[in-house]
């Protein structure tokens, strides 16, 4: 070949061709149709929501199709490595419900027949693709600075043209074999660039499935393939592992789009077939008037750790992600509330091709909708799980009076219409405290919500009559009855249409004893139905608030 020596003289222990690999990952044996997908994070340590939101697509386009979804850990730009970020990425996944076929499953195990899995274990298979490119003639070392870059740079910027290494400004691009083969034996450095073959005056026609048709002009850079320390740049590695994997479609964020004329062109020049291509919108967030990327540095919620230690249960997220992948999705829960969501099938194509607006209200109304459907026993479950590693104080008050916090967590959940109390086990202690003594003692008296008309001192008066006639041993309507008759006595309305009509000649209406009656028992305003409440309080601690209201 044209370049062999100086082929060889860049990698000398580099034996086998590109053919090798080629025949030791074959096609895979997968049926017509079926998708593989790969989640390949840089091993940064840090979980961003953006990662389980790439991972449930790709699980979901490869799970749906019957393929395979495997985790390929890209961590050639090795400062940035974090010592168990691996094993930290698959149980992160796991929890979500997001287990990989193939691939890593340890920081440094793997399963399959497509690895190594981790790039930097790679470094063979992109020196032997990279010195084939070399002996062809269609990549070569690079000597020049980053000064000499820089001045290049700023050279084509004053004239006006498109800046970059390319055509008759990669002046490396046409040293002759000898000249190169001295400065590499002179030892100074280099890198190695694809002799690009394009030309920018053409343009290229491409399908994304999930921007549509796009159109962009061919690359006519010489982009660096492999760096000076030996290891390849991410475009170098994407064409080759993604080939060599047998990845069909490669799902990953729109960031990556402006480098696509590249990677076309890299899967051309090696020889391999293109893979479907499937840019994921970055995920935004609402800052005041204008539209932002969700911040690892501003954003409590950019960090997957933020979900557990605010108690939002897995599935919530999952859930709510499904809805910014497919808007379709909210529809299709309405209309099938109790289905497993994997029944659900996701599309690409129904996917918004702009930002996709991350906000924590729309996941508080979903996860408040997944809480509901769960039945008290399991939410118990769930809570204390919580509430052991972040909650010390409520899992013990929790798991001491199991019988009670079942009862609580059943409260209006049997009927067609469950109350939707909690968005997360955060949400828990404030609305349940006031079953507890030892939590509803610390709740001062200017926590106290009362109804929008009556004093402080009214509604002491209201609870001392209401205390007389409080009779613990009746059913729903006889207690609403014995409410009203105090109601009545202490010249309140019964009838709303009374009220309306004549307002001067009442205190106010029986909701405003309801609710005196409701803040010395909850301090609170809104809670569930207080006939229920009072069932489950008591009567020796419904009484005992009674006298401490009265007292405050
Ligand atoms: N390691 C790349 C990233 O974290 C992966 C992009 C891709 O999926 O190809 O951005």
């Amino acid at each position: 070949m044209k370049f062999q020596q100086l082929a060889n003289t860049i990698f000398p222990s580099i034996e086998n061709t590109p053919d090798y690999y080629i025949n030791k990952y074959p096609k895979r044996n997968i049926k017509e149709g079926a998708k593989v997908t790969r989640y390949a994070p840089s091993p940064t340590g840090f979980q961003h929501i953006g990662g389980v939101f790439s991972a449930l697509i790709d699980e979901r386009i490869a799970t749906q199709s019957g393929g395979v979804f495997y985790l390929r850990i890209e961590d050639t730009d090795q400062k940035r490595e974090v010592e168990g970020a691996i094993e930290d990425t698959i149980n992160t996944m796991h929890k979500f419900g997001l287990d990989f076929t193939e691939g890593m499953t340890g920081d440094n195990s793997s399963k399959g027949d497509y690895g190594p899995y981790k790039q930097s274990e790679r470094g063979e298979i992109y020196k032997t693709f990279a010195k084939e490119l070399i002996a062809k003639g269609l990549a070569y070392p690079c000597f020049c600075t980053s000064e000499d870059l820089e001045k290049l740079r700023e050279k084509q910027i004053a004239d006006k043209l498109t800046p970059g290494y390319y055509g008759e400004f990669a002046s490396c691009r046409n040293l002759s074999e000898e000249e190169a083969i001295k400065r590499i034996n002179n030892g100074e450095r280099y890198i190695i660039r694809l002799k690009s073959p394009g030309n920018s005056e053409n343009r290229i026609e491409f399908h994304d499935l999930i921007k549509g048709d796009i159109s962009f002009p061919e690359s006519n850079q010489d982009i660096v393939i492999v760096k000076s320390d030996g290891l390849p740049t991410y475009h170098f590695a994407h064409a080759i592992d993604d080939a060599l994997m047998g990845t069909t479609t490669v799902i990953r964020g729109e960031e990556w789009l402006s480098s696509l004329p590249i990677h076309v062109q890299l899967f051309d020049i090696l020889g391999f077939k293109r893979p479907e291509y499937a840019h994921t919108p970055t995920i935004m967030k609402q800052d005041g008037g204008s539209k932002r990327k969700l911040s690892k540095r501003k954003d409590a919620e950019s960090a997957v750790s933020y979900y557990d230690e605010e108690g939002y249960p897995m599935i919530s997220v999952i859930e709510y992600l499904l809805n910014i992948i497919n808007s379709t999705f909210e529809e299709w829960r309405e209309e099938n509330p109790t289905e497993d969501y994997h029944n659900f099938e996701v599309s690409l194509d129904k996917m918004s091709k702009s930002g996709a607006l991350f906000d924590i209200v729309k996941l508080n109304d979903v996860s408040k909708n997944v809480i509901c459907r769960l039945k008290a026993d399991v939410v118990y479950d769930y809570y204390i799980k919580w509430a052991k590693q972040y909650d010390e104080e409520m899992y013990k008050l929790v798991t001491a009076n199991e019988k009670l916090a079942k009862e609580i967590f059943n409260i209006d959940k049997e009927g067609p219409k469950p109350r939707k109390d909690f968005a997360k086990w955060n949400d828990v202690k404030e609305k349940i405290f006031y079953f507890f003594d030892d939590l509803f003692k610390n709740d001062g008296k200017e926590n106290v919500e009362l109804p929008k008309n009556v004093e402080l001192e009214e509604a002491k008066r209201i609870i001392e009559a209401y205390a007389k006639a409080y009779n613990f041993n009746t059913d729903k309507d006889t207690w609403f009855e014995d409410l009203k008759a105090v109601a009545v006595e202490l010249g309140y309305a019964t009838d709303r249409k009374a009220f309306k009509k004549d307002p001067e000649a009442y205190k106010g209406m029986v909701s405003d004893v309801a609710g005196s009656v409701r803040a010395a028992l909850t301090h609170r305003a809104n809670t569930p139905d207080l006939y229920t409440i009072m069932q489950i309080m008591g009567e020796k601690l419904v009484r005992s608030r009674f006298t401490e209201f009265i007292n405050l």
